[in-house]
């Protein structure tokens, strides 16, 4: 048998921690980054006698979420404790959800290969990050950084619905963008704001059971995660080839052998011993809630990207792309507010910025300018101070270096020649230099006046008004 007579399945877990305030027991702050253990208090630090309170926002924030996956909202829902010890959780337990989580049922629409397919969404969970250990290579040791303990996730459980790594990079492309539009998250996945698990097994084609799992723990990143899953499948598939039997276990990817590594035996729920959390009262959630929530859910990708193809005729693939991401479509809608040219500040997104994104892995949120100096550099063009190659350069630049593009143009001295006399000059170099490409012309060959304007763009480093010396080498070729 080959590759070819396996099924893939594949089922992800989801955390994503949520943007509140404060965390989702105490009123610690939840900024990312802060210096180790200055976001704590007796209740993140599970000091015994202390008692946790529910943050009403994490409520809110997750049923939000559940809307917007179109899960069925619990009325009736509570907490449970997860029993475990490790050294980032102090109380020994996490308080989180079992049997009653807050969204049930519900469901997302990808597109791969222009195919719309629904993928099933168990259910949407509310619990406690737990802190984080930092590996001291000088103090031979681990530190306990208790700053994120606390901080409130949810945990998107899909069902074994995704048959491939690019359907499973589509539900995550998809979910994330769900979540940055509803406000709930910032999604940084640099951060560990969004980072998933990861169950893959595969099966004879035709099977009816699923085959053995395993689970790739916390993955941050797009590319690893298809890396992982390939390699997952290709690691089974060869277990089974072999006649071997595929162990249910937790495994680690590791992003520089490009391989995955054994970290413990999977564990069951009840391992975990959950019960009751008897320190909070359960979730009473009324009809009159949930609908204000349902009600007040902002504008989503779907309806904003309708409204693009008819306020600023864009075309259908690039209106996509730019409700791809909320960060995305607000740079855009901002940077139109500065320049008032929607298809040049598309084309500036939809093609350079958006390449450098791939490029450099950034996330749109990560990008370092904003959208007044992307306005700004449109308008730069749009007056003809540069031509359309230096704007390019100064879109590098303003990822390298943020600042006012007119500001970056005086100093890189990258002011478009529009002075006739100049050009002029240029143009008259350029054909004394090029007597054959004269010829060329004249003898029928148009290409001849591109490779001219190249030649006299060389010269003046990209700075000449395109459109000038166009017009003026027609004017001395046709003499
Ligand atoms: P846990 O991993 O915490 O025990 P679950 O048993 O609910 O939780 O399963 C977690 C995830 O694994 C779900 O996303 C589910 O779709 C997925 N999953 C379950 N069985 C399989 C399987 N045989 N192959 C791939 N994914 C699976
Ligand atoms: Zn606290
Ligand atoms: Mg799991």
């Amino acid at each position: 048998m080959s590759k070819q007579d396996y099924e893939v399945v594949i089922g992800l877990e989801v955390h994503s921690e949520l943007s509140t305030k404060t965390k989702i027991f105490c009123s610690c702050p939840t900024q990312f980054g802060a210096a180790p253990n200055t976001q704590v208090c007796p209740i993140c630090m599970a000091m015994p006698g202390t008692l946790p309170m529910l943050n009403e926002k994490v409520v809110e924030y997750a049923v939000k979420a559940g809307i917007a996956t179109n899960c069925e909202i619990s009325r009736d829902s509570k907490n449970d404790r997860k029993n475990y010890f490790y050294p980032d959780l102090p109380k020994a337990y996490q308080i989180s959800q079992y049997d009653k989580p807050l969204c049930q049922n519900g469901y997302i629409e990808i597109e791969v290969n222009n195919e719309i397919k629904k993928i099933g969404i168990t259910r949407i969970h509310i619990e406690e990050d737990s802190g984080k250990l930092n590996h001291d290579e000088l103090a031979q040791g681990s530190l306990v950084d208790l700053n994120r303990a606390g901080v409130p996730l949810i945990e998107i459980v899909s069902e074994p619905d995704l048959r491939s790594s690019k359907e499973a990079e589509a539900y995550l492309k998809k979910l994330k963008s769900i979540l940055e539009y509803i406000e709930v998250s910032d999604c940084k996945m640099q951060e560990g704001s969004f980072r998933a698990d990861v169950n893959v097994s595969v099966r004879k084609k035709g099977a009816k059971e699923l085959g053995t799992r395993t689970e790739m723990k916390n993955m941050n990143s797009f590319r690893s995660i298809a890396r992982g899953i390939e390699y997952e499948i290709e690691r089974q598939i060869d277990v089974l080839e072999n006649g071997g039997k595929v162990e249910q276990e937790t495994l680690r990817w590791d992003d520089v052998s490009g391989k995955t590594f054994s970290m413990r035996d999977k564990e069951d729920a009840q391992d975990y011993r959950y019960f009751p959390e008897p320190d909070l009262v359960a979730i009473k959630l009324s009809e009159e809630y949930i609908e204000n929530i349902k009600n007040n859910l902002p504008e989503m990708p779907e309806s904003r990207r309708k409204r693009y193809l008819e306020e600023y005729n864009l075309s259908p693939k690039d209106a996509k792309i730019l409700t791809s991401s909320k960060y995305l479509s607000e740079l855009f809608e901002k940077a139109i507010k500065v320049c008032n040219n929607p298809k040049a500040v598309n084309n500036f997104i939809i093609s350079d910025i958006s390449r450098i994104l791939n490029e450099t892995e950034l996330d749109p949120i990560e990008i370092p300018f904003d959208a007044k100096q992307l306005g700004k550099l449109v308008i730069l063009v749009d007056k003809g101070t540069i031509s359309s190659s230096i704007a390019k350069k100064v879109l590098e630049e303003l990822f390298q270096n943020p600042r006012d593009p007119e500001e970056i143009v005086k100093e890189k001295g990258w002011i478009q020649i529009s002075d006739e006399g100049a050009i002029k000059e240029v143009v008259q170099n350029v054909l004394e230099a090029n007597p054959q490409s004269i010829q060329d012309y004249k003898a029928g060959k148009d290409r001849a006046l591109g490779f001219l304007v190249g030649q006299a763009m060389k010269q003046t480093k990209g700075k000449a008004n395109p459109q000038l010396l166009n017009k003026l080498f027609l004017e001395e070729l046709k003499k």
